[in-house]
C-alpha cells in the first residue's frame, strides 16, 4: 500500500516536472552567450540601434548577402559588419535583374539571407512574388521619410537614394563642337548621338529600369514606348550593369551614358575620367535603394542584425569611405553631394514601377531590344 502511494507520488512529481519544462520560455533555453559573437546591445549606441538585449543570444556565425551596389561598397560593408559583430559575411554582387531572377529560382531553398541595395522597384516585384520576409525593425524610427522609404507590410526598406543623370565625354564634346551635353531626354535622340549612347539593359539593370520607368511616367505610356524605340536605336551597346556605361563613356567608347548621378561623380572625382554631368531639365527619375530579408533565410538572426545596422546613421555615413555617394535615408547623416538631389525630380511612382516591372521589361526585350550579348 505504502509502496503504491510512493509510486503515485513519484508519477505526480514527474508529470509536474515535464509540464514545468514545457512552459519554460525559449529565451532561457538558448545557448549561453559567452562564445557568441559580440552583440549590438553591448556595443551599440542605444538610441539608433536594435534592442537585442532582451532577445535570444545570436547563434548565427555567418550571413549570406545578395549585394547589388558597386563592388567596393559591398566589400566595405562586409568588412565593417564582420569587424563589429564577428559574423562572417559571404556576399555575391549582382545587378538588380539578375538578383531578382536568382531569388525567384531559389524560392524554395534560398542561398541568401538578405538582399541589400539596388532600386526598390525590384523589391516591390519580389514582394509581389512572395519572396520577402516581413520585419518590423526598431530602426525604422531613424528613417527621414518612413511613408515613402518603407513598405507598408515591412517587407522592404530604403537604404539610399540616387538621381539619374547623363555623363558626356568632354573629349568627345571638344571634338564635336556642334554637339552639346544633353539637358533633356529628347536631346538623346539628336542625330549626333546616333550610336553614341550607352545604357544598361533593363532586364539586368535596376538603373536602366529606373530610366525606362521614368520615361513612361514623364511621357505617358503610349508616347513613352514610341520614345523608347527611338532611344534604343541610338544605343551603341547595352551593358549588363547599370554603372558600367559611365566608365565606358569616360574611356571614349561612346559619347553619352545614362547612369545614376552618384556613379558619374565617382568616375569624375575618383577615377578622373573626362566626363561632364548633366540632368534632363524636364525631370529625372530617382531610385530608393532597397533592402529586404529573404523568405526562408537560414540565418535569420544575423539578417535582422544587418537590417537594423544598415538603418543606423553610423552605417549610412560609411558610404563615401567606399566611394558611394548615394544620399542616406536615415536622419543624422550629412549628404556627401546634396546637389545631386537638388534637380528637377519627377514624382516617381515606385509601386507602379515595381508592379509593372516584369511586363515592361518583357515588352522592351521582346519588342525593342533583346538582352543577348550584353557588354559586361
Ligand atoms: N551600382 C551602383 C553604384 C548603384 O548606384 C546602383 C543602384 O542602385 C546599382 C549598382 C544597381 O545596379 P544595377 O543597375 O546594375 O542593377
Amino acid at each position: 500500500m505504502i509502496a503504491q502511494r510512493v509510486r503515485q507520488l513519484m508519477i505526480y512529481i514527474l508529470i509536474a516536472a515535464v509540464m514545468l519544462t514545457a512552459c519554460t520560455p525559449a529565451a532561457t533555453q538558448a545557448p549561453p552567450a559567452a562564445t557568441e559573437p559580440p552583440q549590438e546591445a553591448t556595443e551599440a549606441p542605444a538610441a539608433t540601434e536594435a534592442p537585442t538585449a532582451t532577445e535570444a543570444p545570436i547563434t548565427d556565425t555567418e550571413l549570406n548577402v545578395l549585394c547589388t551596389p558597386q563592388e567596393q561598397w559591398c566589400q566595405g560593408m562586409k568588412q565593417e559588419f564582420e569587424a563589429k559583430y564577428g559574423i562572417t559575411v559571404n556576399y555575391v554582387r549582382m545587378s538588380s535583374g539578375e538578383a531578382l531572377a536568382r531569388i525567384q529560382a531559389e524560392k524554395d531553398n534560398p542561398t541568401f539571407d538578405i538582399w541589400w541595395g539596388g532600386p526598390i522597384d525590384s523589391f516591390i516585384s519580389a514582394k509581389g512574388d512572395g519572396l520577402l520576409e516581413a520585419y518590423d525593425s526598431p530602426n525604422y524610427a531613424n528613417l527621414s521619410d518612413p511613408v515613402k522609404m518603407k513598405d507598408v507590410d515591412n517587407q522592404w526598406v530604403g537604404v539610399y537614394m540616387g538621381t539619374l543623370g547623363f555623363a558626356t565625354n568632354t573629349d568627345w564634346l571638344a571634338a564635336h563642337p556642334e554637339a552639346k551635353a544633353p539637358t533633356s531626354w529628347d536631346d538623346l535622340l539628336k542625330p549626333e548621338f546616333t550610336g553614341q549612347v550607352m545604357v544598361a539593359h533593363p532586364s539586368s539593370s535596376g538603373t536602366s529600369y529606373t530610366a525606362l520607368a521614368t520615361i513612361l511616367q514623364l511621357k505617358g505610356e503610349e508616347a513613352g514606348w514610341e520614345y523608347l524605340k527611338k532611344y534604343a536605336a541610338q544605343v551603341s551597346q547595352f551593358t549588363k550593369s547599370g554603372a558600367a556605361p559611365a566608365k565606358f563613356v569616360g574611356q571614349g567608347e561612346a559619347a553619352v551614358a545614362i547612369v545614376f548621378s552618384h556613379d558619374i561623380v565617382n568616375e569624375i572625382d575618383n577615377n578622373k575620367l573626362p566626363l561632364v554631368l548633366t540632368f534632363p531639365e524636364e525631370g529625372t527619375g530617382y531610385e530608393i535603394g532597397g533592402m529586404a530579408i529573404l523568405k526562408g533565410a537560414k540565418h535569420m538572426q544575423a539578417a535582422k542584425l544587418w537590417f537594423d545596422w544598415a538603418l543606423t546613421p553610423e552605417t549610412q555615413a560609411l558610404g563615401p569611405k567606399y566611394a558611394a555617394y548615394q544620399a542616406p535615408t536615415v536622419k543624422g547623416v550629412e549628404l556627401s553631394h546634396p546637389e545631386l538631389l537638388q534637380v528637377n525630380l519627377i514624382d516617381y511612382d515606385f509601386i507602379w514601377a515595381g508592379e509593372h516591372k516584369k511586363e515592361f521589361v518583357d515588352k522592351f526585350t521582346n519588342e525593342i531590344a533583346g538582352a543577348d550579348n550584353l557588354k559586361q
